[in-house]
């Protein structure tokens, strides 16, 4: 018999923007077989977590995902919702506003754009009370002042990789210090589960670097790039049957929930949906082709495969929650498809 590390991971609920909360217990192999049915409900003091009051507390941590702890030996991550003290859900846990089924037919590729920051507010590579050479060299760089902390960034991409976590791909980004992960799954429940706990492990990596993961939308102002959430999605008829009629047409089906969409998109993004800086204002909806300053961008894959394949939202901010961009998008898209395919008749 031995021990097993289960670290249990949730949201809280802190507004507008919740944090991650973690603690571990230990189980002994016994008892659990490294599946969800084994893996034990939990719960947590949620007065600590503004997810209940002090004179009734008690909340419940329900796990719903596992991924392998690549840190330990005999470790997992439990990924978990949250419910009130009787088993309901809680206010806080957005995950259950999604249907599984429907998040089944939806394949999902967030980019995670973030900057680490030095403890004095900075981000890395920016020299002390001054500002580096102007934003151009540093996308996609290579090279010492051109980049900084791949060391954090590949630890990172190497160990989402062996939890199981859908990483698939990383780049630097257009401000020095900024970064971005993007994490891909066929289900936009897996892709937004997948998306929290590639939050989580580089919030725990960070604190060994001595780097602060930033996920403020426009942490520095003036002629500095924010950080999005861009979301790409696709379902079968996007990828299958396509053309350019239809995809014109659904994006077109967006535009009157342009409102609804930016009420779920993240916290502080108003700043930087300015309509420069790659971004089209948060006052305007527009789509087009590779267009970079639209709100949807249809990107080079799908018009350049008969208009097959699939779109990008780029409105999301860095700190939104993958739920609720996932919910939205389904909701819009139901409503959108039925309304593009009569229009292309
Ligand atoms: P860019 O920076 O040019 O916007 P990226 O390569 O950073 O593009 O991100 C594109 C994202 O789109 C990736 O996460 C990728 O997995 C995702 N993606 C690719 N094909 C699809 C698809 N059919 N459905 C949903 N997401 C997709
Ligand atoms: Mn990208
Ligand atoms: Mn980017
Ligand atoms: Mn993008």
């Amino acid at each position: 018999m031995v021990h097993v590390r289960l670290d249990y991971v949730w949201l809280d609920g802190y507004k507008p923007t919740p944090n991650l909360r973690t603690k571990a217990q230990v189980v002994l192999s016994d008892d659990f077989d490294g599946t969800l049915d084994t893996t034990p409900l939990w719960g947590f003091d949620g007065s600590s977590t503004h997810q209940a009051e002090g004179h009734d507390s008690d909340c419940i941590l329900r796990p719903v995902r596992l991924y392998k702890n690549p840190l330990r030996d005999r470790g997992y991550f439990v990924l978990c919702d949250v419910q009130t003290r009787d088993g309901t859900v809680h206010s806080t846990n957005t995950r259950a506003l999604i249907n599984e089924a429907e998040a089944e037919q939806f394949w999902f590729g967030f980019e995670q754009e973030y900057v680490l920051m030095k403890s004095n507010g900075r981000p890395v590579g920016f020299p002390d009370g001054g500002y580096p050479e102007p934003q151009g060299p540093y996308y996609c760089a290579v090279g010492a002042h051109n980049v900084e902390a791949r060391a954090l960034i590949d630890e990172h991409f190497d160990l989402c990789l062996e939890a199981g976590i859908g990483l698939a791909g990383i780049n630097s980004e257009v401000m020095l210090g900024q970064w971005e992960y993007q994490v891909f799954a066929k289900g936009a429940l897996r892709a937004a589960d997948d998306l929290i706990m590639a939050r989580f492990l580089m919030y725990l990596l960070s604190e060994n670097y001595d780097l602060i993961f930033n996920l403020d939308p426009k942490p520095i102002s003036g002629d500095w790039n924010g950080s999005g959430l861009h979301s790409n999605f696709s379902y079968d008829y996007l990828r299958d049957v396509g053309g350019q009629k239809y995809v014109e047409a659904l994006c077109e089906g967006f535009r009157p929930f342009h409102k609804d969409h930016i009420a779920v998109y993240g916290a502080g993004n108003e700043l930087r949906l300015t309509g420069s800086h790659e971004t089209a204002s948060i006052d305007d909806f527009s789509f087009g082709a590779s267009n970079r300053g639209a709100s949807i961008r249809i990107p080079m894959f799908t018009t350049s495969h008969e208009w097959k394949g699939y779109l990008e939202d780029r409105r999301p901010a860095s700190d939104a929650d993958p739920y609720l961009i996932v919910d939205r998008i389904m909701k819009t898209v139901k409503i959108s498809h039925a309304d593009a395919i009569k229009a292309v008749g």
